[in-house]
């Protein structure tokens, strides 16, 4: 039996986690649940100008709401660990020092602008950018008047002239000529070790089987490839899947909207909705289907099928998913989920009746595009917040919606039955008497009722208001 496959995460905590970030999360979660896998998440802090634990709460946070649980990790168990890569820096030394006992790498004395000039030299020239090994054959001589200098050093693998190959499972037959590649650095003159360094050594040492990530990390591939060889270690199958793209093609970035989890959660996007359109991206499932649960995702999803060109991100498409996914929700769970959004559009949903709520909910729910909408879909259900609009004051002016009023009002007045059956009579009365019907009826009973012209069915808008509230509102219309 094949050996269970080993996946991992491996965010920087450099910036809130982009939904593009989200989207390898999610391929790799699916890929390891699908194969009864592991899932792994693994954090790239070692750039410590850029990362902040601040990020990396959030990151927990995003990928635990969206429900991409690890198997080992932070806040997990794991025979792997640490599984932070600030905490793993001993084992980056101890490989470092088998390369440099093996003449594979060589300190590099050059500063910044120094290697700046050497690039803008190269762009200058039309040559390729790259490092072009000055410190490559220093004498001890050389290196040790650098010390004395005080100059820090970096580390530098050796590239060898070779042609670099690997199969990736999603785009096929790869190729990179070393030529175009220079020595790279494995660890900074800070003597933390770069993404390429620390990357190959985690993956090896977690067991890693598939590298699934997206295309912008191909051609660390081929450096990566190079230190697998050094070490002697077996690479892992390699996956890089295209990428999200606005609409422009370009990549999906901050000027096209919201990016980030924590943006579309503000928004009240729900995360099975995310995950779905997510998911759907790129579509890795055939049979056309596209609104789909969590384990029919895991179920339908192969990795080889993912598409090679990029994915345009529809946001419409998001919001329609995500009404769908709202209007299937149990309203209990939903108003679980809507307090927060209820709570700050200035509605205190301890202060009103249980009952009333989900009344009020069950009704709307179906209206609903993303939750924090939902204050102005409610606020016709509460005195301090009803206001009229001024559509809703236009069609009040007309003479037939004030007879329409005044006769609702006549008949309520002297009810006696239950909101629903009042209702009914009402109309019915009302329609009797002024003859009117249609639009001219209902949007003059709507627009009084609830100040706006549009809005979720009218009798169930009259039951949950009632009477006496609706016979206030009919009130200034009606002298
Ligand atoms: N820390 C890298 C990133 O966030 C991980 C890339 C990889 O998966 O190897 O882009």
């Amino acid at each position: 039996m094949a050996p269970k496959p080993r996946v991992r995460f491996a965010p920087s905590p450099t910036g809130e986690l982009h939904v593009g970030n989200a989207r390898t999360a999610l391929f790799n979660w699916m890929f390891a649940r699908h194969h009864g896998g592991y899932f792994i998440l693994r954090i790239e802090d070692t750039d410590e100008s850029r990362s902040a634990l601040s990020y990396q709460v959030n990151l927990l946070n995003d990928l635990s709401w969206l429900g991409l649980d690890w198997d080992e990790g932070p806040q997990k168990k794991g025979s792997y660990g640490p599984y932070k890569q600030s905490e793993r820096l001993d084992i980056y030394n101890e490989h470092l020092q088998k390369l440099i006992d093996a003449d594979l790498v060589y300190p590099c004395y050059c500063t910044e602008e120094e290697l700046e000039e050497e690039r803008q030299a190269l762009i200058l020239s039309k040559r390729m950018p790259r490092y072009m090994g000055k410190c490559r054959n220093l004498t001890a001589d050389e290196r040790k008047q650098r010390e004395i200098e005080g100059r820090k050093h970096s580390f530098r693998f050796k590239v060898q002239p070779q042609v670099i190959e690997f199969e990736d499972l999603i785009r096929g037959a790869m190729k990179f000529e070393g030529e175009a590649i220079g020595d790279f650095i494995i660890v900074r003159s800070n003597g933390m070790p770069s993404y390429n360094f620390a990357v190959v050594i985690d993956d090896q040492l977690m067991g890693i089987t598939h590298v699934i990530r997206g295309e912008d990390h191909l051609s660390n591939t081929a450096l990566q490839l190079m230190l697998y060889k050094a070490f002697g270690f077996v690479p892992p199958t390699f996956v890089h899947h295209s990428l999200i793209l606005g609409k422009d093609r370009a990549k999906l970035g901050k000027r096209h909207g919201s990016v980030s989890v924590g943006e579309f959660r503000k928004q009240g996007i729900l995360p099975e909705a995310l995950i779905n359109y997510l998911g759907l991206l790129g579509s890795s499932f055939t049979d056309g289907r596209e609104v789909l649960s969590r384990e029919e995702m895991i179920e339908g999803f192969v990795l080889e099928r993912a598409s090679k060109s990029g994915a345009i991100f529809d946001e419409e498409k998001l919001h329609w998913l995500n009404a769908i996914y709202i209007r299937n929700c149990k309203t209990e769970d939903l108003i679980e989920r809507l307090k927060p959004f209820l709570e700050q559009a200035g509605y205190k949903t301890d202060a009103v009746d249980a009952k009333w709520l989900y009344e009020v909910i069950e009704l709307v729910k179906t209206q609903l595009t993303t939750l924090a909408e939902i204050g102005s879909h409610i606020d016709i259900f509460f005195d301090d917040k009803y206001i009229m609009t001024a559509e809703a004051k236009e069609i009040l002016k007309k003479d037939t919606a004030c007879q329409v009023v005044k006769a609702f009002a006549e008949y309520l007045n002297t009810a006696a039955g239950n909101p629903q059956e009042n209702y009914l009579a009402a109309i019915k009365y009302t329609k009797e008497k002024t003859g009117a019907k249609g639009k001219d009826l209902f949007m003059s009973i709507r627009a009084v009722l609830t100040g706006k012209v549009h809005g979720p069915e009218l009798d169930k808008v009259f039951v949950i208001l009632g009477n006496d509230t609706a016979l206030k509102r009919l009130k200034p219309f009606t002298d």
